[in-house]
């Protein structure tokens, strides 16, 4: 169903005012709209989450496609008009939360659907039926980006995908490679629990107000296991986290100083060499496999 155009006008009618604290910019080009809802590959299987559905414009096109759309927006007054606007979508349900706070394991294990992804190839086996899985589907309030996308990774278990629309740099961060800027902490982290893709680039007209950036829209799929085997996650992120703090400083340096770690020098040179990484390096020219290499050393001493 097409869209009624969204203007200032329409806006001030309905009693919306922008908040930009929530970062809310609105999308109002429809082309793209119906583009990410065709990323999402959705069929009447899918149950969606979306974050911060705003004027429910992508909502609807969800709840067309999926069997179910749980929305969850922080801002009351949106709540408020969503409901009045979705009310013949019965496949909607409207959640007032900080996307935040909200535990998205309970949320979705409550749906009468759930024992189907809980054992998702088993059902598919037994039954030869497609299995329910659960995909995230939203235009993200960048002002939160990182902490939503380290929020929906610790319920991967839950996930398939995860398209969001981010700052177009953010989604160059996610696919980068080694020895490129855009390569860090966020790269690893996004690459070890999914395997992610720019799909398409939007620019900053697409959106009212327009924000000042231009944005992309991520198709993050969630592995089944980790990209690399490694014996303490926790471990694995800290030193992913000391090599890039100061992204100049050789590993050597950075490793050692690293407060979180506590390695002496002479250790950090010791395991730098089982690895077999030259203490000169830096952090940004490490891969996923040589981080995962450095950090079992690690875990092993
Ligand atoms: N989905 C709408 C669209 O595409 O036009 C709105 C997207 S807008 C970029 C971000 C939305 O996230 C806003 O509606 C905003 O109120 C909401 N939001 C901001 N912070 C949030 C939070 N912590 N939890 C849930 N929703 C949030």
């Amino acid at each position: 169903m097409a869209l009624p155009k969204i203007t200032k006008e329409f806006l001030r009618e309905h009693g919306i005012r922008i908040k930009k604290r929530l970062g809310q910019n609105f999308l109002i080009d429809e082309g793209i709209l119906n583009k990410i809802v065709e990323i999402a590959d959705l069929s009447k299987n899918d149950i969606v989450i979306e974050i911060g559905p705003g004027i429910g414009t992508l909502t609807k096109k969800l709840a067309e496609k999926a069997k179910k759309v749980l929305a969850i927006e922080i801002d009351e007054n949106l709540v408020k008009l969503l409901k009045e606007i979705l009310k013949s979508y019965s496949n909607v349900e409207i959640i007032q939360a900080d996307i935040l706070k909200i535990n998205l394991k309970k949320l979705v294990t409550r749906l009468p659907s759930y024992p189907v992804i809980r054992f998702k190839k088993q059902a598919d086996w037994q039954t030869g039926r497609l299995a329910d899985k659960v995909k995230v589907v939203a235009n993200l309030p960048y002002y939160i980006t990182t902490p939503i996308i380290i929020h929906l990774l610790r319920a991967r278990e839950i996930l398939s995908n995860i398209v969001v629309m981010v700052q177009k740099e953010v989604g160059r961060r996610m696919v980068a490679n080694p020895r490129t800027k855009d390569y860090g902490a966020l790269s690893l982290l996004v690459q070890y629990y999914t395997k992610p893709q720019i799909t398409i680039k939007v620019p900053r007209n697409a959106f009212l107000p327009e924000p000042e950036v231009d944005s992309c829209v991520v198709n993050l799929e969630v592995r089944e296991k980790p990209a690399v085997e490694v014996k303490d996650e926790e471990l694995f992120f800290k030193v992913v986290r000391a090599a890039f703090e100061q992204r100049r400083k050789t590993l050597k340096n950075a490793l050692s100083r690293a407060r979180d770690l506590d390695l002496s020098k002479k250790k950090v040179l010791e395991i730098l060499e089982k690895a077999d990484i030259k203490s000169l390096r830096r952090g940004e020219t490490l891969s996923l496999e040589e981080f995962a290499r450095l950090s079992n050393l690690i875990a092993g001493e």
